[in-house]
């Protein structure tokens, strides 16, 4: 499955770069787009929960803008606190915010997927439309169309086949009410293909296949490597996520992917080749949940925001992999390759 988007994306006109929110902000994707809105000249509020393990992540997350004169970081759980003063002033709002990964919402924790993904989005549109806010960006999934044999447009059917895929569309569905309900919000869904890059999360599959080329731990491969994903470099997502910020009139819903669909045997043979090592594999079963194949048509993508994927996956996994020969080995072992499972969020 190969499709080349055409049009490269613009970034944001710093002179007219007001204060923005990005929720989510110490996260792997919501960090990219903190600094990336910086450096287009916005004033940025972020907003993330405060947990331990959020702490941690945002220490190395947002090592680079943390004192950033522009930046301000606010801790609030979207779904208990209030988030007046976080919208309040803001030209626009990117919500991010969200428990992420399929496998482990079949698990006891979907509770917090459904109040963090569905609540937590309905309180955030909420308070937009409070402080009379009237643009909202808001991180939807690949997730949303289930299995498919062709590239995915967003006029498809959706039928997610995990409980996270249903908190996703729950919460575009949400968005697509509000802006029904008052027609002065705009909001865009952007359905992200599997993101990766320098920080991507643990759970998620290129960064455990590098990390387990780079210090010789095996990694878990579900099924048999057959699986074809539509790898989006997390550069070429921030550029998206930003147009839909500032584009005059969005499309609600739009596809953003990297180009093209591989399998994770051709990501394996690829870590293989960036590290010059083997990737120790121990194999396990199909995951419920983990669709076959996913891809993105981005057409509309192409059409509506100029997006065009500008890395690709040889280019991308040796950014990925740069980075994390660069982190100190230790914090490596300890943070970034975990026994968690690969998603494919
Ligand atoms: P991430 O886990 O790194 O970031 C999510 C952030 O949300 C974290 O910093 C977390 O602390 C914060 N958060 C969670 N619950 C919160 C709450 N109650 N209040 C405030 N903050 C809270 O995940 P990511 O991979 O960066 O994903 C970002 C977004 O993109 C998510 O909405 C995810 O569903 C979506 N998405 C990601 C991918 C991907 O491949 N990474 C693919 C499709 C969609």
């Amino acid at each position: 499955m190969r499709h080349a988007p055409t049009r490269s994306s613009t970034a944001a006109d710093p002179a007219s770069a007001g204060a923005v929110l990005v929720t989510g902000a110490a996260g792997f994707v919501g960090s990219h787009l903190v600094e990336a809105l910086l450096g287009a000249g916005h004033t940025v509020l972020g907003v993330d929960r405060r947990t331990p393990t959020t702490d941690r992540m945002a220490a190395v997350n947002l090592a680079a803008v943390r004192d950033h004169p522009r930046l301000r970081l606010l801790h609030r759980d979207i779904v208990t606190d209030d988030l007046t003063d976080a919208v309040a002033g803001c030209v626009a709002v990117y919500h991010l915010a969200a428990i992420p990964g399929v496998r482990a919402s079949w698990g006891s924790r979907f509770d917090e997927y459904a109040r963090v993904n569905i609540i937590g989005t309905r309180r955030v549109l909420d308070a937009c439309v409070r402080a009379g806010i009237r643009r909202v960006v808001v991180a939807s999934s690949s997730s949303v169309y289930g299995s498919v044999d062709r590239p995915s447009r967003e006029t498809d059917v959706t039928r997610p086949i995990s409980p996270y895929g249903v908190t996703k569309l729950a919460s575009e569905q949400l968005c697509l009410a509000s802006a029904l309900r008052h027609p002065d919000l705009v909001v865009c869904a952007l359905r992200y293909f599997t993101v990766y890059g320098p920080r991507q999360r643990p759970d998620m599959a290129i960064g455990r296949v590098l990390t387990a080329a780079l210090d010789g731990n095996p990694m878990t491969l579900f099924g048999d490597g057959g699986q074809q994903r539509e790898f989006t470099y997390v550069a070429d997502v921030v550029a998206a996520t930003i147009e839909a910020g500032s584009v005059p009139q969005p499309p609600p819903i739009v596809n953003v992917g990297g180009g093209a669909s591989v399998t994770m045997n051709e990501v394996i043979k690829l870590a293989e080749k960036l590290t010059d090592r083997p990737v120790p594999i121990v194999a396990a079963d199909w995951q419920a949940g983990d669709v076959a194949v996913t891809g993105a048509d981005l057409s509309l993508a192409e059409r509506s925001l100029g997006y065009r994927a500008t890395v690709g996956l040889e280019e991308g996994m040796g950014r990925h992999v740069d980075w994390l020969r660069r982190l100190d080995p230790e914090l490596r072992r300890a943070w970034w390759a975990p026994g968690s499972t690969p998603c494919a969020s």
